[in-house]
């Protein structure tokens, strides 16, 4: 699907066409959103918000028309509630200081998933840290789906927040984040949403979902690294602390006090990357004209197709067979490290992810000390199934 507006998918690797499979650690960038960036250094390069001049305008709306577009893409209900950050990692890092410096006190606990990336867990671990709470984990089955009965139990009247993965980054699962969402909230426990790995492929409604936060970084749909969001209700962004000081982040300033700026400007200190978060809008508005519900059917037939190829290899173990996934397939072959497999895969030109995908937790459940990770996007084909397929068995026979 739409290949040819992805240039970099026709570069070979070793002599060979390169087959990418790496799209759950990042996607690769369509012409728009790479003509996007040339075009705002060529004609409108300037700092936002505070100038007079022309191309400061013209960047600036351009700025605050992406803020409107994601608006609309995960249906927040206004522009207030959208900041932009460096990326899901400095979005979750944004909450965990911000929400804890204003609610967590000693002896309350936040509750994360034994499913998460670390950058879901490690700045909750600071926040509890720093101010003497306790993390307590929401553990998944073999099959790598999250006991979402045991929440009802994990839940204390000391718990300030749930925060959980939309989708694995590393099992493929797609998480009941509506239940998860809906039995926190009759505890009046609020809910962060790691989404990093669902936006690009499914629709997310944060309204309808009703969590508090949710993240994602830019550069896993489409856009360029640097850029990501961090959606909160305004309630919570207007009694939460800012996460960093400086310019755009005050509206008075004195050596003796200064106020805060309002929402979304509030979280927002100092000069943005106003070039990528235009491409932010450039991939958000690729991925509409193309229809996320079509890109979904497509990965998730990419996804069936491919474990039922692999299934047939002899040896093969998948980690990661939840009911719900997207595309995303982790899996081992035998007792070959998945390190040596990655390598050997790579020199066919086939490019996975191996390792533990930052989530370590995952692999100690497994006792594993990784996994091979075939991840897809839009651009994907049955052919390129097939390839991994071949370079799998390929692998093995060198191998054993
Ligand atoms: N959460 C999940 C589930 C992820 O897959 C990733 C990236 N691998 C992150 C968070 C962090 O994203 P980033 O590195 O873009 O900040």
């Amino acid at each position: 699907m739409n290949r040819e507006y992805f240039p970099i998918l026709n570069e070979k690797v070793y002599g060979k066409p390169l087959v990418y499979l790496d799209n759950a650690a990042t996607t690769q960038k369509p012409v728009s959103v790479i003509n996007a960036l040339s075009d705002y250094y060529l004609r409108i390069n300037s700092n936002i918000h505070r100038g007079v001049h022309c191309l400061s305008q013209l960047a600036t709306n351009e700025f605050e028309q992406t803020r409107e577009t994601v608006r609309q893409y995960i249906h927040a209900g206004s522009t207030q509630e959208v900041i932009f950050t460096r990326g899901a990692t400095e979005s979750i890092n944004l909450v965990a200081s911000s929400f804890g410096n204003t609610y967590l006190h000693e002896g309350d606990e936040v509750i994360v998933s034994e499913m998460e990336h670390h950058s879901n867990i490690v700045p909750w671990q600071l926040a509890c840290e720093h101010h003497g709470a306790k993390l307590r984990v929401l553990p998944f089955n073999d099959k790598g789906e999250l006991i979402v009965s045991d929440l009802e139990q994990l839940i204390t009247d000391r718990t300030k927040i749930v925060a959980v993965a939309h989708v694995s980054n590393s099992l493929g699962t797609v998480n009941p984040i509506e239940d998860i969402i809906r039995i926190a909230h009759s505890h009046n426990v609020p809910v962060l949403i790691d989404g990093a790995q669902a936006v690009a492929h499914c629709p997310v409604n944060v309204q309808a979902l009703d969590c508090d936060f949710y993240c994602f970084s830019g550069h896993k749909m489409y856009a360029p690294m640097g850029i990501g969001v961090m959606y909160g209700k305004e309630h919570w962004l207007n009694e939460m602390q800012p996460y960093q000081g400086g310019g755009e982040m005050i509206k008075d300033v004195t050596f003796d006090k200064t106020t805060y700026n309002e929402l979304p400007f509030k979280f927002e200190a100092g000069t943005p990357s106003v070039g990528d978060v235009i491409g932010l809008r450039k991939a958000i508005e690729y991925i509409q004209n193309i229809g996320l519900e079509k890109i979904a059917a497509h990965e998730q037939a990419l996804l069936n197709y491919t474990t039922e190829k692999l299934a047939a290899i002899e040896g093969i173990r998948f980690i990661g067979e939840a009911a719900h996934k997207t595309g995303v397939i982790s899996f081992l072959v035998g007792d070959i490290h998945p390190y040596d497999l990655g390598v050997l895969l790579d020199n066919q030109g086939v490019a996975v992810r191996t390792g533990h995908h930052c989530t370590q937790p995952v692999m100690t459940h497994f006792n594993i000390p990784g996994t091979v990770r075939a991840s897809f996007a839009l651009y994907n084909t049955f052919e390129e199934a097939d390839m991994l397929t071949s370079a799998v068995v390929k692998a093995k026979q060198m191998l054993s």
